[in-house]
């Protein structure tokens, strides 16, 4: 049995016992006082028929006949008749010997009669022994009350009558509520099971089960709702099969996704992890492990700190075992998760190693030869007429700019290699720039060109490796006097931000413990979209104008490589026609 049943069968069954017992006692209560008003008019009648022999008798006091004609007419009609002197003295009564009867004169009905012209009261008799209904009425001669009439029956008539009405009453009560509580039953049941077969229906579809269905036979809200029910499933059906072929698909896809693919959740498990990602640590299955255990490069734990903290999608080189990998990764605020995906490129650098390899082998084996062309041609110089010395200047000059080649990219493959050792000294900046700016004395000079030098006072000394700063130096001003035609060239040199210069702003955020080197040329400018090319290697604006200059497109890479190998960061602003500012900031620990 259904709970919402038993509570609506229940709540009719307390509704149909109250109102059934209210009606029954109401319905008793009102036939009895209806009864006793009848019964009351009927005695009071008695008395009125027998009102003239009474007063006759009582006015010629002949009491003896008085109670005789009682005693009769009281067994013919079955009533007690009693007849009662206005000081109480019963004088006549049809079942007692009236002078064995102590005074009347208190009797209720008897006082009421003498004082209101009517008395009645429902009591038990002393003399009978029963529960009595009496009725009195004064018998008056000429204004006088001279006797009372008093007719009383038994109530036990009125009883037996009673309880044959109470029970007629209660067993047709019990009868009624009987069909009542089986309409009530058939309700109940016709309502409750349409409910409990949608209890039913919701519970299989939590379960998963989307083909169930309702069937009413009716046309009341509960169809309607049965049907809004049938639809809504059609509706999540056709939308959980959506999402499973989604989540199939995504799966799938990172299965097949060559990248290795990782979910952190916000207590660092392993929450999601692909196959190519799981292969890279030979396990079947990682969802549950710590990542740190398996992603132990020191990398990764501060990836996911800067990404946590920096809300931005972040990149770094990694090392798993023997391996290289771009691990990059995003933070999910929404879900306080982080995402990594693992790119191998342990080939692409094993052949960057080989072009490395190759560079510094070439260069290495180039010089030799070189060197020995240059020597040949020197001397040749000394001895050829002067009809061939422009050939032979053609090839010297050539010469020098393969040296010059093979110098610098002998200086970036070491760079690159980090096979020079840094040697890191306390280093006096602002003597080593003075000793740098004579070199360009006669070349500033030759140009017409102004060069400024601006020291900050009291610059702290810098831990730095003084040859490759001289390096950075002369690359960053050579390349500022080649690519000036008129103006100034300024150095500045300062620890925090330069006079009438700002440096861009992440250089200005951590200017503090930072010395800022700035080189400033009113010269040629760099259109906007190379800006960030020029430190790649052999990288030119205008190759023809750099060869005449006798560039090598390698300076910047240098310079970058050095700034890099400082922990340091350049930056260029420039506009084309009025300059350009190279901005290096180095930490001065
Ligand atoms: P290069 O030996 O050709 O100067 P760099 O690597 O030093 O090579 O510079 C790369 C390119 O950047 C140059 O060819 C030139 O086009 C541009 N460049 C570098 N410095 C300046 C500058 N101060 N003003 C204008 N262009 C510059």
């Amino acid at each position: 049995m259904s709970k919402i049943f038993l509570k609506i069968f229940i709540g009719f069954l307390i509704v149909i016992v109250t109102l059934t017992t209210l009606l029954i006692l109401l319905t008793y209560y009102t036939v009895r006082e209806q009864y006793l008003d009848n019964l009351t008019n009927h005695l009071k009648n008695l008395n009125y028929s027998i009102k003239n022999i009474i007063e006759t008798k009582v006015d010629s006091q002949d009491y003896q006949e008085l109670d005789n004609y009682i005693k009769k007419l009281g067994r013919e009609i079955h009533a007690r008749i009693t007849v009662i002197l206005p000081d109480g003295l019963v004088v006549a009564d049809a079942e007692k010997d009236p002078a064995e009867m102590e005074n009347h004169r208190t009797r209720t009905e008897i006082a009421q009669a003498i004082n209101n012209g009517f008395g009645t009261s429902l009591r038990f008799s002393n003399t009978i022994k029963e529960d009595m209904l009496y009725v009195a009425l004064p018998i008056l001669k000429d204004g006088n009350i001279i006797a009372v009439s008093r007719v009383s029956m038994h109530t036990k008539d009125i009883d037996i009558l009673y309880s044959r009405l109470r029970n007629r009453i209660i067993s047709s009560s019990i009868i009624l509520s009987l069909i009542t509580l089986i309409g009530v039953f058939f309700f109940s049941l016709s309502f409750t099971k349409p409910i409990k077969s949608l209890a039913e229906a919701s519970r299989k579809i939590s379960a998963g089960d989307f083909d169930t269905k309702i069937l009413l036979k009716r046309s009341d809200e509960l169809r309607e709702l049965a049907d809004s029910f049938n639809d809504m499933t059609i509706k999540l059906s056709s939308s959980f099969k959506e999402i499973r072929e989604q989540k199939e698909e995504l799966s799938s896809l990172l299965s097949g996704l060559q990248e290795g693919f990782v979910v952190i959740d916000k207590h660092g498990k392993i929450i999601l992890s692909n196959k190519s990602f799981n292969i890279l640590f030979d396990k079947e299955n990682l969802i549950g492990t710590d990542y740190w255990s398996v992603l132990q490069d020191a990398k990764v734990a501060k990836l996911i700190k800067q990404l946590k903290s920096q809300y931005r999608s972040i990149t770094k080189e990694i090392q798993i075992a023997d391996g290289f990998y771009i691990c990059s990764g995003s933070y999910i605020e929404a879900k306080d998760e982080i995402i990594l995906i693992l790119y191998n490129i342990t080939e692409m650098k094993k052949l960057e190693l080989v072009k490395k390899d190759f560079i510094s082998n070439a260069s290495h084996e180039l010089r030799t030869p070189l060197t020995s062309i240059k020597g040949y041609v020197e001397t040749l110089q000394m001895e050829i007429d002067e009809r061939h010395k422009p050939y032979l200047n053609v090839i010297e000059k050539n010469t020098d700019r393969i040296i010059r080649i093979i110098e610098d990219l002998t200086i970036l493959s070491e760079l690159e290699e980090k096979k020079q050792e840094l040697e890191f000294q306390e280093v006096n900046l602002i003597e080593l720039s003075k000793n740098i700016l004579k070199i360009f004395d006669q070349s500033v000079s030759t140009k017409g060109l102004n060069l400024q030098s601006n020291f900050s006072e009291n610059l702290p000394l810098i831990k730095a490796d003084p040859f490759k700063l001289e390096q950075l130096l002369i690359n960053l001003i050579d390349n500022a006097i080649k690519y000036t035609n008129e103006g100034t060239i300024q150095l500045n040199i300062t620890d925090k931000v330069g006079v009438g210069s700002q440096p861009s702003p992440s250089v200005k955020n951590k200017s503090d413990n930072k010395i800022i080197i700035e080189v400033k040329d009113s010269g040629i400018g760099i259109p906007k979209d190379q800006q960030e090319r020029i430190f790649e290697r052999f990288y030119t604006v205008d190759k023809s104008r750099s060869k005449k200059l006798g560039g090598t497109g390698l300076g910047l890479s240098i310079v970058k490589h050095i700034v890099q190998l400082h922990n340091g960061e350049i930056k260029v602003e420039s506009e084309l026609g009025k300059g350009t500012r190279f901005v290096v900031s180095l930490p001065i620990a």
